[in-house]
């Protein structure tokens, strides 16, 4: 005899107040909510998981993901031929004098150096190719794939997008963002390749997405408390019967999609500085 196989979904939320037997379960069958691909019996089900996994985003902001050693931008410049001996000690002089900015940036103030070549050094130092944004407008077809507030914030544009082998080119002014590459790659189910590009060029490209018309995208920058952020997230989730919800965030957001296919919501919500446990990395 063929055992008839049934199933029936439970909530994955540990602590869930309404586990049900298997007979209850088939007589009452609930449409239940998603957050990543997981199961929650009741809105407050959903809203419990989601709150945990705001306060999980929240505590890891401003902890750098792990990146292999590099070599200081000053000596690789140095290195290479690209600055002299003298044209270093004054750039490292100046960053010391001021309290502030990176050598690449000084060695550009006092004429050492163009941009592009810092660009191109950044890119030697971080093992990444730099892309000519100069030459490609193609970030105006796939930039949009991102809030433009999270752009914005991490100064990064998606610069060409691959929809057939899911890769997303990403490219940055001046320091590759892992937290942000990370978000990209959880929230648009992608693989993300970073590049570097020259940053008057991508403020440029952020200024021209600035005019383009938006996505649907809800800032809400008014709530700091992760449950009151699940509970909106709950709210838009309800109403546009979503198939799905998925939550990450970084540099200071916290960005939800809401999916009802074919179409989505982003919301972000922006958490105050206070509520970041630790500080940011230092600029090099
Ligand atoms: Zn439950």
């Amino acid at each position: 005899m063929i055992k008839p196989e049934i199933f029936v979904r439970s909530c994955e939320l540990p602590d869930c107040p309404n586990r049900r037997g298997l007979w209850r379960a088939l007589l009452e069958p609930q449409r239940g909510y998603s957050l990543e691909g997981r199961w929650y019996c009741s809105p407050e089900c959903f809203e419990n998981a989601a709150t945990l996994a705001i306060r999980k985003l929240i505590a890891g902001m401003g902890r750098p993901l792990t990146k292999p050693h590099r070599v200081p931008l000053g000596l690789l410049m140095l290195s290479r031929g690209l600055v002299d001996d003298e044209q270093l000690k004054k750039a490292l002089r100046a960053q010391k004098e001021s309290g502030g900015g990176r050598v690449g940036e000084w060695l550009r103030h006092i004429g050492a150096v163009s941009e592009e070549q810092v660009t191109r050094a950044l890119g030697l130092q971080s093992s990444a190719a730099v892309f000519p944004l100069e030459r490609s407008k193609r970030y105006l077809e796939c930039a949009h794939m991102v809030p433009f507030h999270l752009l914005e914030a991490a100064e990064m544009i998606p610069v060409h997008h691959l929809p057939a082998s899911r890769h997303l080119y990403v490219a940055f002014g001046d320091r590759i963002n892992h937290s942000a590459l990370f978000a990209l790659e959880k929230m648009l189910m992608c693989r993300t390749e970073p590049c570097l590009a020259v940053k008057s060029l991508i403020q440029r490209a952020l200024e021209e997405l600035r005019r383009q018309p938006q996505e649907m995208e809800t800032l809400a920058a008014g709530i700091a408390d992760p449950q009151k952020m699940a509970g909106t997230i709950l709210d838009h989730a309800e109403t546009q019967a979503a198939a799905d919800v998925r939550i990450s965030g970084f540099d200071g957001y916290i960005w939800a999609r809401v999916l009802s296919p074919p179409s989505h919501t982003d919301l972000l919500f922006q958490i105050p500085r206070t509520s970041r446990t630790v500080p940011s990395e230092p600029a090099k």
